[in-house]
């Protein structure tokens, strides 16, 4: 590796997702024209949300899902090598590749994503989970008509796998141990109403948490039983777990790099080694203050991060960043939130709601002094990018006009 004084001639993205693929675009558009090559072992970089929702449900194929087609990365000279990094060698100036193969770059970055964390009960492997698009497969041939499938786990993608598997339908029951779950995230009011669509499209709720995944018995006619802590069972065809992931930072922990539930980086993507980068879900970002954010887990944070280690490894400025969004789909609907929702982030702040009836569209919290914190909406998008924007500005908005679902959202930015 040269000096981090000096300009890279050669970078090499570890991981194929979205977090690499941004930094490969942002290096070039900032005028990077040195070797750029990705490690992406599943092939052509592809987008992992469709996995759960329009790959699954099958109107999207793995080409659509792709983020850019062979002949993007033909026009940018970006080589795109189907190969494993097994270890950093910085001291080698460069990566050691499956197969043995050392790979030298002057900067490397780590946009190696996460593992779906596993059910640690006795018969927890039985479970499936979803990250990757051969997850996704394994799991339709799962969701046949009349199948019955357990899900634990009602966060987004539990909830999403739910909503697919009913369209399918399967017989579905959805456990998870807090009443309503995602409520940290959308804020309660529109959790309750995100987690009551379950039972209005026949997915059975369980507030519980699985024991054991025991086989299931001949007179039930299902390959699985699941005991919960409540004492009672369910018996499924298929099990999936949607309980989060493990960041991937085995290859950081081995060359030594600070690693806590995630790669630490700063703003600029910057690891405890100035020549290694790391971004996406696998990366975690200490402020320049010292305080260590929450490790995100979204599509938009990751495209956010492999950009701002783009700059990084140019050696320019970070871009600054708005508030954090992320989005899911779910039973037909969508779903937006920006910035946060959860009061207990926020003494003193309050909650707003603008709801048509008693079903509520949008919910706002406000701080103490009365600037918009959050918004989480249901099929309100320009809502949500209105919330972002007044976020973004630190205006203080009136509370009635947020409530006012006859005030056009547009109206609440200006
Ligand atoms: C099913 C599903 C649905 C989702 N839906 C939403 C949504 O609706 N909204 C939202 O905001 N977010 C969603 N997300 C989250 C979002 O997709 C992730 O935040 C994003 O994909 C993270 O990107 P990443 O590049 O950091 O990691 P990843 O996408 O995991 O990519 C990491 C890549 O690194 C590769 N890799 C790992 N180790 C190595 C190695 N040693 N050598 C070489 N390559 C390696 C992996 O094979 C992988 O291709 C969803 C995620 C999943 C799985």
């Amino acid at each position: 590796m040269n000096s981090v004084l000096e300009a890279p001639r050669s970078i090499v993205v570890v991981g194929g997702g979205v977090a690499g693929f941004s930094a490969l675009s942002e290096l070039r558009a900032r005028g990077y024209d040195g070797a750029l090559t990705v490690l992406s072992p599943e092939g052509l970089p592809y987008d992992r949300p469709p996995l759960s929702k329009g790959y699954l449900l099958g109107t999207e194929d793995a080409e659509k899902i792709r983020l850019a087609p062979a002949s993007w990365y033909a026009e940018r000279d970006v080589e795109v090598l189907p190969a494993r990094a097994v270890a950093l060698r910085p001291a080698e100036g460069g990566i050691e590749l499956d197969g043995g193969r050392l790979l030298s770059a002057d900067r490397v970055l780590l946009a190696v994503g996460g593992a779906p964390r596993r059910l640690r009960i006795p018969g927890g492997v039985a479970a499936l989970t979803l990250r990757s698009r051969a997850d996704s497969d394994a799991l339709r041939r799962a969701l046949a008509p009349g199948a019955s499938i357990a899900i634990v786990g009602a966060g987004l993608i539990g909830a999403e796998v739910a909503s697919a598997a009913v369209a399918f339908g399967a017989e579905v029951t959805l456990i998870d141990p807090v009443e309503p779950p995602l409520a940290p995230a959308v804020g309660e009011p529109i959790a309750r109403r995100l987690h009551a669509m379950h039972g209005e499209r026949g997915v059975r709720t369980v507030v519980s948490v699985p024991v054991e995944i025991a086989r299931g018995r001949a007179d039930d006619g299902a390959a699985h039983l699941l005991r919960l802590a409540d004492g009672s069972t369910v018996a499924a065809d298929a099990v999936i777990a949607g309980i989060g992931i493990v960041p991937e930072t085995g290859l950081a922990e081995a060359a030594g790099l600070a690693v806590d539930d995630g790669v630490i980086v700063d703003p600029s993507g910057v690891t405890s080694n100035p020549s290694v980068f790391a971004a996406g879900d696998a990366s975690r970002l200490r402020l320049a203050d010292g305080v260590l954010l929450r490790r995100s887990e979204h599509w938009e944070a990751a495209v956010r991060s492999g950009q701002a280690a783009a700059a990084g490894m140019l050696g320019e400025p970070a871009p600054e960043f708005g508030a954090p969004w992320f989005w899911s789909d779910r039973h037909g609907v969508h779903v937006e939130a920006v910035g946060t929702l959860d009061p207990r982030q926020a003494p003193g702040s309050r909650t707003v709601l603008r709801a048509v009836g008693r079903v509520p569209q949008a919910a706002f919290l406000l701080s103490a002094g009365g600037h918009l914190l959050g918004c989480a909406a249901v099929d309100l998008p320009l809502m949500v990018r209105a919330a972002r924007r007044i976020i973004d500005r630190g205006l203080t908005p009136d509370p009635e006009a947020l409530a006012d679902p006859a005030v056009d959202p547009r109206r609440l930015a200006r």
